[in-house]
């Protein structure tokens, strides 16, 4: 983000915030307040993105998680940063030792890479992955699965988020490429798959153990309504069993 776009961010929060004199609203990652967030995502969702950074719940998520209840950021991380996100690397990229972004699509990253194929990157590398919202778009994610193991330092964490459905188990047919089913079926029209909680089955399988951090278990109601996060929203953290 350059100069004059963080400018017209902050006058944006202020206008924002000028609206109400309410700051009942609380973005950990700016750390900014404001009466009320922004719609966000395909279905507009209400109160959802922070109006300053740009955050959704789930980068409120792992920020909390990484400062909070993580030791992945006492020391600087060797941090690889999957489909990277601008609100999180504002925050990640100066506390990290290194710090690497891997996209297939996306222009400016450091590594263009599909997860679904031998990664250029070496074994153990990374002290912290962030693999969010990323698996449910990939046919192999066995294969994606197995390059975060082997990605992963011996005493690092992975983080993984992806939309579950915790009342049912993981529906995928790598067969059905319409669009328009697979937003029925998946919720998106890029998903190949909704996940289950058996997720941590796949997870497991391929190397991870698997614990899962959830908002409502560790925060108090009125800090996940101010922070706007969504109490059940699952973050897997992951370390390898090797
Ligand atoms: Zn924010």
């Amino acid at each position: 983000m350059g100069q004059i776009d963080r400018a017209l961010a902050r006058l944006r929060g202020k206008l924002h915030r000028g609206a109400s004199s309410d700051e009942s609203r609380w973005c950990p990652l700016c750390e900014q307040g404001s009466a009320q967030f922004l719609p966000y995502g395909g279905h507009k969702r209400p109160d959802v993105r922070c109006p300053q950074c740009g955050s959704a719940e789930r980068h409120r998520l792992i920020w909390l998680y990484l400062t909070r209840y993580s030791r992945s950021l006492k020391h600087p991380p060797r941090l690889l940063h999957m489909a990277p996100e601008k609100c999180l690397t504002l925050k990640l990229q100066p506390a990290a030792a290194q710090y690497v972004t891997l996209d297939l699509y996306a222009s400016g990253v450091d590594v263009q890479a599909d997860i679904t194929k031998p990664i250029p990157l070496d074994d153990g590398a990374f002290d912290l992955i962030l693999c969010s919202h990323l698996l449910e778009h990939v046919d192999d994610d066995a294969f994606a699965m197995r390059e975060l193991v082997r990605l992963t330092a011996p005493d690092g964490e992975c983080l993984v988020l992806t939309p579950i459905d915790p009342h049912l188990p993981t529906a995928e047919d790598l067969s059905i490429t319409d669009p328009a089913e697979r937003t029925r079926l998946y919720g998106q029209s890029d998903h190949v798959r909704l996940y289950g909680l058996d997720v941590i089955d796949r997870l497991t399988s391929a190397g991870f153990d698997v614990e899962s951090f959830v908002a409502n278990e560790h925060l108090e109601p009125a800090e996940i309504q101010r922070m706007r996060l969504e109490p059940l929203e699952r973050l897997l953290v992951c370390r390898p069993t090797r």
